[in-house]
């Protein structure tokens, strides 16, 4: 173990401090003032540089989209510029009780992102209150719901889920009341719309679809679904999360949906996977308009950062190049997928989108996609989404961020065929792995309902 992999906790000693500070000149704050604790907090007491590198040797733990390639599908470290932090930056002086009266530019941004918006997807109106995506698709429903029932509708209890779609979806839908009808995928990995048709009826609020769907391919038949699902009385709501591909080529209005969320924080420059803040606006068509509750932003100027971001985003792209997102995007994802599709299961072969999924190597000798997912980490590379969507066993859903180079697709291509390679010669090195991370394989449940926080002597 080298030195520095010790906790800070164990490098502590007794009266050691980072910091050198005059004493108070009137004594600090009194030992008896009301909410003084009873005693001192078990902080680690060490110097300035064993701080320092702490928090560095911490940051460099990590893996991000800036230290290297991160092909997580579906929720995608997509194009998010460098500039737009920088613009982003210049306005953090912002006060969340500042007067109206002085952040009037915040409005301006509010009003511009709202017409933006409107005309990158084909909706009337947004409101900005929702803070990330599954929070988006609770207020859709919920619009969703006071339509009807504004129209004196009450039967419409339930939504038709596409057996496809991403887990907040049906999560969603369950926390706003509403029964949940799943509509199967065909051969193809569409929505199979004989399947649907039957399921069709008075009791239908609507249908919750994702376009392209999560295994990255067009719901070419969103026309005809859109007009079976209104011919019925529903409403179409659009999880918007991953527009990018679409971006200035096909809009969800335009296709017939009337609600939509999209993840400010995935498409439009803020990074998904960063802990927050996000930002899941929600887009009506005309005739929803009249249920968009005021305020449309939530508290303290709502989480402005990711608006304005998303408004140098698309402001600095404009209506040209903003398709290039999606160009990009489709034909990284289906360079990858045909030049890898020899040595890993290829479920549906059509052209995708921004993203594919395979179904585990084509000749596994007993390794498994976690096993492929925990030896990429020894090339340096992390992992795709792994066992998501449900629709295939072996899932490894692979979403390239737009803007890589053919070469960092290349190397990527490479170490895929080298595990593949690796899975027939010596197929336990694959199952140990990995073999270079400071840990290897935790007990993920464990790890997610029992996490230890603290440090424990
Ligand atoms: C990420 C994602 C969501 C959920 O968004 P959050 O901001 O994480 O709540 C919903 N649907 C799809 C398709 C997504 O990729």
């Amino acid at each position: 173990m080298k030195y520095y992999d010790r906790l800070i906790f164990e490098l502590s000693k007794k009266g050691r401090t980072a910091f050198s500070l005059p004493e108070c000149e009137d004594g600090g704050i009194p030992s008896d003032a009301p909410f003084m604790r009873a005693d001192a907090p078990e902080l680690p007491e060490v110097s300035e540089p064993d701080v320092v590198r702490h928090y560095t040797n911490l940051s460099q733990m990590n893996f991000g989209v800036d230290t290297g390639f991160y092909p997580l599908g579906s929720c995608t470290m997509k194009y998010n510029p460098k500039i737009d932090e920088e613009i982003v930056s210049a306005f953090n002086g912002i006060h969340p009780l500042q007067p109206a009266a002085t952040v009037q530019g915040v409005a301006e941004v509010y009003s511009t992102m709202d017409r933006a918006l409107a005309a990158v997807t084909g909706m009337k109106h947004f409101t900005f209150l929702p803070c990330a995506g599954a929070h988006g698709e609770l207020t859709g429903l919920m619009l969703m719901r006071e339509y009807h029932f504004s129209r004196g509708d009450m039967a419409r209890t339930k939504v038709i889920v596409p057996d496809s779609a991403h887990g907040t979806n049906p999560a969603s839908a369950s926390v706003c009341g509403l029964e949940i009808i799943q509509v199967k995928s065909n051969a193809d990995g569409l929505v199979d719309v004989e399947d649907l048709k039957p399921l069709l009826g008075p009791d239908i609020a609507g249908i919750m679809m994702t376009n392209p769907n999560t295994l990255g391919l067009f719901e070419k038949d969103i026309k005809e679904i859109a007009s079976l699902v209104h011919g019925c009385g529903g409403l179409l709501y659009y999880d918007g999360a991953n527009m990018n591909p679409l971006l200035g080529i096909v809009r969800p209005g335009d296709m017939g949906f009337d609600i939509m969320h999209l993840n400010l924080h995935k498409t439009f420059a803020t990074p998904h996977g960063g802990g927050g803040p996000g930002s899941g606006p929600v887009g009506v068509a005309e005739r929803i308009v009249p249920f968009l509750d005021l305020p449309r932003v939530s508290g303290f100027h709502g989480n402005f950062g990711v608006i304005l971001k998303a408004c140098a985003y698309i402001l600095s792209l404009g209506k040209e190049n903003v398709k290039m997102a999606g160009k990009l995007a489709a034909l990284g994802a289906n360079y990858i997928k045909e030049s890898l599709k020899d040595c890993y299961k290829l479920p549906i072969a059509s052209v995708c989108k921004h993203e594919f999924v395979f179904d585990g190597l084509i000749r596994d000798n007993g390794v498994t996609t976690l096993d492929v997912a925990k030896r990429l980490l020894d090339y340096g590379f992390h992992a795709p989404t792994i066992y998501f969507p449900l629709l295939f066993h072996q899932a490894i859903m692979i979403e390239p961020t737009e803007t890589e180079s053919l070469e960092t697709l290349d190397a990527f291509i490479e170490v895929m065929r080298k595990i593949a390679q690796e899975a027939e010669t010596d197929p336990e090195l694959v199952r140990s792995a990995p073999h270079n991370t400071p840990i290897g394989r935790p007990d993920e449940t464990a790890a997610a309902r029992q996490p230890v926080l603290r440090y424990i002597h």
